[in-house]
């Protein structure tokens, strides 16, 4: 399984509307939210093996502006960023 970092910002007024749908599509137990520290954006981590998927939690009203980055660990004997 791939690890995916959901980001999805909104606007003030889309936030009732967007975490209802993401209750509803059964992810809401996953994402944190930045709403109440005046930065309307939620952040989830989601185990996937498809990028589309991910995005697909995103509700459609602000999926657009989503965005999905998949996520790995580094070690310390592990390839790191500079080499691919
Ligand atoms: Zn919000």
């Amino acid at each position: 399984m791939d690890r995916y970092l959901i980001e999805s910002p909104h606007e003030a007024e889309d936030c009732d509307a967007i975490i209802k749908e993401i209750h509803a599509a059964g992810y809401l137990h996953h994402f944190e939210w930045g709403c109440h520290d005046g930065d309307h954006c939620g952040w989830a981590i989601i185990e996937t093996d498809n990028r589309e998927h991910a995005k697909q939690i995103v509700p459609w009203r602000v999926r657009e502006k989503a965005r999905i980055v998949k996520l790995e660990k580094f070690g310390s004997t592990s390839k790191t960023h500079s080499k691919k």
